[in-house]
């Protein structure tokens, strides 16, 4: 394969491109998203972008770290979306590289707003979220036929630090069958809680998988009412996505992941997909 069989957007000087780099495994990043690093001349990253994934962007890039993790010291989101605009207005070509998907929990959508009310012309690129990415990596599928027709996400963490006060606990107890938590541990012990006072099954099966989708992904099973000793007892820390419901159970026989080694060399496949995207750029 000299080529891709097809062609993608060209990245146009003054464009930004919100783009999701997946929950971790760099092979999760789309052909959008490896397009996209080859051609940025800056990439603005968030602290939950695998360092494997910087490290397909241009030598020539710029690479701006603009991570927020909870409780460091950290750029605030206007000052983020700012210095957007004013790389457009330069006339650069600006990738906004986030963990997951831009537009799930992530903020994509304010920053896409802003760029929008800027006249700043962008693109999104969707990307793996770690709610359903991740949790396949740890053999937990997000449905099964047998087990949910609906699955909702959630976030344990509200822009005010706190569990969100807007979510109605019995409703979602009874009515989800599996609930897919992110950002979730700090109030586990609450959100558990919760759901069990809301009507929900104390035995119902839980995990949590945390750095999913990286070397040093962890998963921990555990009925409901035990997750949060279990998380404790193991020492568990973000990032981390909690799961609750039968899907769970799945993990028993799906669990097909082994890490991959640390060093190992891009592998052909990759070589290939990256040497015709070189090739792509060179016609382009
Ligand atoms: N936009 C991201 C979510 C950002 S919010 C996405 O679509 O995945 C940050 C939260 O995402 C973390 O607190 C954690 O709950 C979850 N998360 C992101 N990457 C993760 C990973 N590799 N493993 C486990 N959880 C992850």
């Amino acid at each position: 394969m000299d080529t891709l069989p097809f062609s993608l957007p060209t990245f146009d000087p003054g464009w930004v491109w919100l783009v999701g780099a997946g929950p971790g495994d760099p092979g999760l990043l789309t052909l959008l998203a490896a397009h996209a690093l080859g051609h940025a001349d800056v990439v603005v990253y968030d602290a939950l972008v695998d360092q494997g994934a910087l490290a397909l962007a241009n030598p020539d890039a710029e690479l701006v770290y603009a991570g927020k993790r909870g409780g460091k010291p950290s750029p605030k989101q206007p000052d983020i979306t700012n210095s957007l605009i004013a790389l457009a207005l330069e006339g650069k070509k600006v990738l906004r590289l986030k963990g997951g998907d831009p537009f799930v929990f992530g903020r994509g959508a304010e920053e896409a707003r802003a760029l929008s009310q800027a006249g700043i012309p962008f693109r999104v690129v969707p990307g793996v979220t770690a709610g359903v990415g991740g949790l396949a990596y740890a053999g937990i599928p997000a449905t099964t036929r047998d087990t949910n027709a609906a699955v909702t996400f959630v976030t344990g963490h509200a822009s005010t630090g706190e569990v969100p006060d807007g979510i109605r606990w019995p409703e979602l107890a009874k009515g989800s069958p599996v609930i897919v938590f992110y950002m979730a541990l700090k109030h586990l012990p609450t959100i558990i809680e919760r759901l069990i006072d809301g009507g929900r099954d104390p035995a119902d099966s839980a995990a949590v998988v945390a750095s999913a989708a990286t070397p040093e992904q962890r998963v921990v099973t555990a009925p409901l009412k035990d997750l949060g000793e279990a998380v404790t007892r193991e020492g568990i820390a973000p990032p981390a996505i909690v799961v609750v419901g039968r899907t769970v159970d799945f993990r028993e026989h799906l669990d097909w992941w082994t890490p991959a080694p640390a060093a190992a060399p891009p592998s052909t496949a990759v070589r290939t997909v990256l040497d015709a995207e070189k090739t792509v750029a060179r016609a382009g």
